[in-house]
């Protein structure tokens, strides 16, 4: 149960998403649709630094994955042979009081009696199965030979492409082939913001190996997702590998973990880390007649992968990175006096801004002239922002409040007025410890590359 504190820092931390751009509602001048959201200026860039980050990790710096990138909708067949027609769904029951509709395992357990978690309600009907799946037609029709739906995970793509990947690359087990895109899920009850949603988006990987090195390789995964979560700034203190128990796993799968992270409301599913044996590969050889065998050159046999896939979730990423990142601390104000700061502590890899460049005055022309070529040169390495307008301590204050590492100021004594000495230099300033460093216009770039890498 999350105390009154969190509730209210959970509050802070989405109404600051929509003053600074981050995340909106989607439709919002519509009044909304539920379970989807849009990500603003700001938001798009968390949201690609991250993207960009587990592309690099899982995929360029790794000689044993390719990547992929499939289409949201795909044959029904699909569906039928993944299992998911049949039973990807939750079970739901309607309470009879507020007419809630309500996850069955998220009712609320009274001394043994189940209740609505909005209005207390006893009355509530059986459970029943609801597909999670949203269900569309193909082409002019609407007949059931139309009918597909659209991806509930970006898995089975991979799957599906197995065969025609590893032709193409030469890769020989054990290999991976990584995918990021949208993923849809009718949640009966979309809630936490961003963390449950309608419409999200997943990193997933596949990673075939022979029968005998699954375990091996399910605990590898684990320990490189959870450095790759310390790598965007997630303490391991806060992160949870949690072992789902056997009767809570999907029956085909031999070991799953769910990395876990303590967010305002609670401790939460960041992402799964499952062994899913070569359920999925011989389903869709089964359902397709074709062979997704693979054959070893060496033993000269033929046989099915097995496959460990770690697979999570940017947006609930986005929204831990933003909760960890969010802060307030106390800085002086323009008179010297204590005000409180909100600050995002962003890691600077993920900072959607990294650098903002400020001339002290603007209305000094050779001060602007000065800071419009430091932006120049800062421009085509990273995502910079000028600000000219207001006191120099509010113009800070509105870049810690959207986590932007580092500021550059240009004063006068960059412009050799005061010192020959500090001619083309400037003041670099840390957002969380405020303090400032005079460095060379020369070494700017090479600074903050280091910092930002
Ligand atoms: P949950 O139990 O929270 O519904 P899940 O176990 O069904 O999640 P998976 O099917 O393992 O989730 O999906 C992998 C990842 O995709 C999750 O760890 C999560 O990060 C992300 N994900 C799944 N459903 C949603 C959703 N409705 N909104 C946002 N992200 C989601």
């Amino acid at each position: 149960m999350s105390t009154p504190s969190d509730s209210q820092r959970m509050e802070k931390i989405v109404s600051l998403c929509k003053r600074r751009g981050f995340i909106f509602q989607s439709s919002e001048i519509y009044g909304g649709l539920n379970g989807c959201w849009d990500y603003g200026p700001l938001g798009v860039e968390l949201k690609r630094n991250l993207k960009n980050y587990w592309w690099r990790v899982m995929v360029h710096e790794r000689e044993d994955v390719v990547g992929m990138d499939g289409s949201i909708l795909m044959n029904r067949a699909v569906w039928k042979a993944s299992g998911h027609e049949d039973t990807f769904s939750d079970p739901m029951v309607d309470c009879r009081s507020c007419k809630a509709r309500l996850r069955a395992d998220q009712l609320v357990d009274k001394k043994g009696v189940k209740q609505c978690p909005n209005c207390g309600g006893k009355d509530l009907t059986e459970p029943r199965a609801f597909n999670l799946m949203f269900k569309t037609y193909v082409g002019a029709t609407e007949d059931e030979s139309s009918i597909t739906y659209l991806r509930p995970e970006t898995a089975q793509a991979i799957f599906l492409q197995f065969k025609n990947i590893l032709e193409v690359s030469r890769k020989k087990l054990p290999f991976g082939i990584a995918q990021i895109g949208k993923a849809f899920r009718n949640e009966i009850n979309p809630r936490n913001f961003t963390f449950r949603s309608r419409e999200f988006e997943q990193m997933e990987l596949e990673y075939f190996c022979r029968a005998e090195e699954g375990m091996k390789w399910l605990d590898y995964w684990l320990e490189e997702r959870l450095k790759f979560y310390e790598n965007v700034g997630i303490p391991r203190a806060k992160l949870h590998a949690r072992k789902v128990p056997d009767e809570e796993c999907a029956f085909y799968s031999k070991g799953t973990y769910d990395i876990e992270y303590d967010f305002p409301f609670g401790r939460q599913e960041l992402e799964g880390v499952a062994y899913r044996t070569d359920y999925d590969l011989s389903q869709h050889q089964k359902a397709s007649g074709k062979s997704l065998e693979y054959f070893d050159e060496e033993t000269k046999q033929k046989f099915i992968p097995h496959v460990v896939e770690p697979s999570a979730g940017v947006d609930r990423t986005v929204l831990a990175l933003i909760c960890e990142a969010y802060a307030e601390d106390e800085a002086p104000d323009e008179k010297g006096k204590m005000e409180t700061r909100t600050v995002l502590r962003f890691h600077p890899r993920m900072a959607p801004i990294k650098c903002a460049v400020f001339p002290l005055l603007k209305n000094k022309e050779q001060l602007v002239a000065k800071a419009k070529e430091i932006v120049d040169l800062l421009r085509p390495h990273m995502n910079v922002f000028y600000d000219e307008s207001g006191a120099i301590g509010r113009r800070y204050r509105r870049q810690d409040e959207i986590g932007t590492p580092f500021g550059v100021t240009i004063d006068f004594e960059t412009l050799g007025e005061k010192d020959r000495q500090l001619q083309d230099t400037v003041t670099l300033r840390d957002r969380d410890s405020m303090k400032q460093e005079r460095v060379k216009i020369l070494d700017l770039m090479q600074l903050l590359s280091q910092r930002i890498a």
